[in-house]
């Protein structure tokens, strides 16, 4: 499920949310002033507390431990990255060649449960996808589902996908789940930046710096991370870029080594994380020099 928010400030300086997809109530405003809840997952908390002592600590939100809500719900707070741009332009890209982790295969396959909403999922994005067998059925199991999102967008070829596009003021896009072709994600980008070369520049430089500091990172060298995205946010006078979201990044296990670029194979745990980091830096690149 995706949960595609974007959090801006009404005048009065309250936080509004706007959620197209995904389970409501994942997020809500922090208790400090710029800080933001997450619905809490032990595994993404692991996470945000390893990086805030990695080389990558300026390339995530900062991380201001757990916190329990009346209905004694928990969640993770960190910074809003938003807090500080004015009407900022927001876009997620998820990056990697999947976005599903080898144990929900393997448990999938242990203990197969076939499930109706993907198929509507499934039929809702294209009616002729499913197999006659699917069909009778109306179920799917979820790792098809899956595997089947990843090769209809750009995540498998070009190791990320757009997932959402806020424009300031304007409407959330998310209909970019079958977007693939490089020259049609291009185009996106480029819409995206409204054509700005300075503002292409600075993402660029953002996107050059975030590689080479993975490739020096601990954090990055010991987890495979799936599912996590890019958050690329500007105004009119400045453009970052963040990663997000780790609750399906996991540790290694000690006697696995993956490089993040090379194609994924079942067994090799490789993500793809910098095949989609060096396709968005080349897409940036022919951008700016056109
Ligand atoms: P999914 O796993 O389905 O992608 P999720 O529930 O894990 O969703 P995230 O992907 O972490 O949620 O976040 C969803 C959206 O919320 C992001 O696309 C982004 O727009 C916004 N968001 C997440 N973290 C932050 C943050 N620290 N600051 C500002 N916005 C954020
Ligand atoms: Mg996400
Ligand atoms: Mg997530």
């Amino acid at each position: 499920v995706t949960s595609l928010l974007t959090f801006t400030r009404t005048k009065q300086g309250q936080y509004e949310w706007i959620q197209l997809v995904g389970h409501p109530g994942t997020f809500k405003e922090g208790l400090h002033d710029g800080y933001i809840l997450k619905e809490l997952s032990e595994k993404e908390r692991r996470c945000c507390e390893l990086l805030q002592h990695d080389i990558l600590k300026d390339f995530v939100p900062k991380y201001n431990g757990t916190v329990k809500d009346e209905e004694g719900k928990h969640y993770i707070e960190m910074e809003d990255l938003l807090s500080s741009f004015h009407e900022p332009c927001i876009m997620d890209c998820k990056i990697g060649v999947r976005t599903y982790l080898e144990e929900d295969l393997d448990k999938s396959e242990r203990d197969p449960e076939p499930r109706t909403d993907l198929y509507e999922k499934m039929i809702a994005i294209d009616p002729t996808a499913p197999t006659e067998k699917e069909n009778e059925e109306k179920q799917i199991l979820k790792p098809r589902y899956m595997i089947w999102r990843e090769n209809l967008s750009s995540s498998e070829d070009l190791g990320f996908r757009i997932e959402a596009i806020k424009k300031s003021r304007g409407l959330m896009s998310k209909e970019f789940q079958r977007i693939k072709e490089r020259n049609e994600v291009r185009k996106h980008l480029t819409e995206f930046i409204a054509n700005s070369i300075p503002r292409a520049t600075q993402y660029l430089n953002r996107l050059t710096q975030l590689r080479s500091t993975c490739l020096r990172s601990k954090f990055f060298q010991t987890h495979e991370l799936i599912g996590s995205s890019l958050l690329f946010v500007h105004d009119t006078t400045r453009a970052l870029i963040w990663m997000i979201d780790f609750g399906k990044t996991r540790l290694l296990p000690s006697n696995i080594h993956i490089t993040h670029s090379k194609p994924w194979v079942r067994g090799t745990h490789e993500d793809g994380y910098l095949i989609g980091l060096d396709n968005l830096i080349l897409l940036f690149q022919e951008i700016i020099n056109d």
